[in-house]
């Protein structure tokens, strides 16, 4: 038999914004199909129209455009499956719809809202199965005559998939290896409503998966409960060899305590669980976005491929080709995954290690632009081969690098207790430096250094006092890069006017 083609889908449905639960679900998808040269699918499951929340759909596509991860076909791509938007495909449901109530495979169920509800409250745990459905308004338990007159009369219906009793259903599962489950506790699932002639999920996503030619279903756990209900569907419509093989995602859980990762725990410790800033368009709340707080996509994309699967040694830092070539469903764990954002900031700082000064600098200049700084592109690149080591987000970098663009406002307190408690002696040292710099014969910090450090020898003067009293003058506090680093960049004539403005501005006795 010839292998099958790897095709995997991501399908979310548009009822908000993506998770980062969602993401991860994506990025092993992505991987997996990278990985064995195979198409990766976008399909937008909304056929719950209940729950469709405008503009998600477009956050889910800007999010994927964020992290860099490309679709081969789906929404906004394109390609030889399509539609990829199930609401568009309601024609394709209606036919395989009609096809189980033809084989006998599913049946027509009249009951009510309120009739099912009454039935609830009789029997506990009332179940729609093979137990109770003889009980109940359906093409099965009325005669015909009626079924018809009801049909005829515009009566409401819904689809209900019927599911033989007693039946052992096997789940492959590449992560939890097999899953058997007994049919007895499955329900009759609704599978398509007359009243919006729509399909359920159940039944759309089945129908689309076999059109769509799927062979693995990658998904959160979340959906293994399904699981069996879509292998009996696949039966049923008679696609068995096509059957796509499972693989449930481990849940992520809380960073600390039991229980799964939810908005709360971000919001209580100060992370987002959403790629981008989303703007709810009902109640107008805004939650936070990993894009606007500043995270690298890389940083992101690394640290999610680790929730849950791992190259089998300590390799943590790896480029997406990396992942693509390492990555092995099968080593994924059944356990759930800790969401330990702070490993997820120290990601992003070795991301602004290794990335190019010139694409940090690219996210720093809007920073700078805003606060009415005109540096030109490669003195911003400069600062930033300076200082990006010390900082986890780019946005830190103002803090820490303001005084390259813009002389001290304020000096720290802390570094005058230090640096300047006798301030006679810090001016005189400060005066005197100024005046030996104004009058040497080089500037450049390569050759200016020795100079100054011969020269304060000369003197008999503490290296370590001269040079912090100066370093206040020019940064406003006891911090920064290596001192002549920072005259380079700010020349000599900034040099002086910096040390010579403190001098008037700070104590002199
Ligand atoms: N529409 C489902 C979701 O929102 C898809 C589940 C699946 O992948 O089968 O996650």
């Amino acid at each position: 038999m010839t292998e099958r083609r790897v095709r995997v889908r991501f399908a979310p449905s548009p009822t908000g914004p993506l998770h980062i639960g969602g993401v991860r679900t994506a990025l092993y998808n992505y991987l997996f199909a990278r990985q064995h040269g195979g198409d990766f699918i976008f399909r937008i499951e909304d056929t719950d129209s209940n729950r469709f929340v405008p503009g998600a759909e477009e956050y889910i596509i800007e999010s994927f455009q964020w992290l860099g991860l490309a679709f081969d076909e789906g929404v906004g791509v394109g390609g030889d499956h399509g539609p990829y938007r199930q609401s568009e495909r309601r024609d394709i449901y209606k036919k395989y719809v009609q096809q189980l109530l033809e084989n006998g495979k599913a049946y027509m169920a009249f009951d009510t809202p309120e009739e099912l509800e009454a039935k609830r409250a009789e029997i506990a745990n009332f179940q729609y199965d093979a137990t109770t459905r003889m009980q109940m308004r359906n093409s099965l338990s009325l005669p015909k005559e009626e079924v018809d007159a009801l049909l005829a009369s515009g009566h409401q219906y819904v689809v209900r998939f019927l599911i033989e009793p007693g039946v052992e259903v096997h789940v492959h599962d590449i992560i939890r290896g097999e899953v058997v489950i007994n049919s007895s506790v499955l329900d009759d699932k609704v599978l398509y409503k007359s009243a919006d002639e729509l399909p359920t999920y159940h039944l759309a996503n089945i129908v689309d998966d076999h059109l769509m030619e799927v062979s693995h279903v990658i998904r959160g756990e979340e959906w293994l409960p399904s699981a069996p209900l879509h292998v009996l569907l696949y039966r049923a419509f008679g696609w068995e060899d096509t059957m796509p093989t499972f693989a449930h995602l481990p849940l992520l859980l809380k960073p600390e305590g039991n229980g799964k990762l939810s908005k709360r725990d971000g919001d209580r410790l100060g992370f987002p669980v959403f790629p981008l800033e989303w703007h709810d368009p009902k109640t107008g709340d805004i939650s936070s976005g990993y894009r606007e707080k500043d995270y690298l996509p890389e940083a992101v994309i690394n640290f999610l491929a680790l929730l849950g699967w791992n190259p089998g040694n300590d390799q943590e830092k790896m480029t997406l080709d990396e992942m693509v070539q390492l990555f092995d469903l099968s080593r994924c764990s059944k356990a759930g995954a800790r969401f330990d954002y702070k490993k997820l900031v120290w990601f992003n700082h070795e991301y602004i290690l290794s990335k190019d000064d010139a694409d940090i600098a690219a996210l720093f200049e809007p920073m700078l632009r805003e606060r009415g700084i005109e540096e030109p592109m490669e003195r911003i690149i400069k600062v930033v081969s300076l200082m990006k080591g010390r900082v986890n987000f780019v946005h830190e970098l103002w803090d820490t690098c303001c005084y390259f663009f813009q002389a001290p406002e304020a000096y720290d307190e802390k570094s005058l207790k230090k640096w300047w408690k006798e301030p006679a002696v810090a001016s005189t040292y400060v005066r005197e430096l100024c005046d030996f710099i104004e009058h040497s014969p080089v500037f450049a910090g390569a050759e200016l250094e020795p100079l100054v450090m011969e020269w304060i020898a000369a003197k008999e003067w503490p290296v370590g006092k001269v040079m912090n009293a100066f370093r206040v003058t020019l940064v406003g506090a006891a911090v920064g890069p290596h001192i002549f680093e920072l005259t380079d960049y700010i020349g000599k004539e900034e040099t002086l006017h910096r040390a010579r403005r403190a001098l008037e501005v700070l104590p002199e006795a």
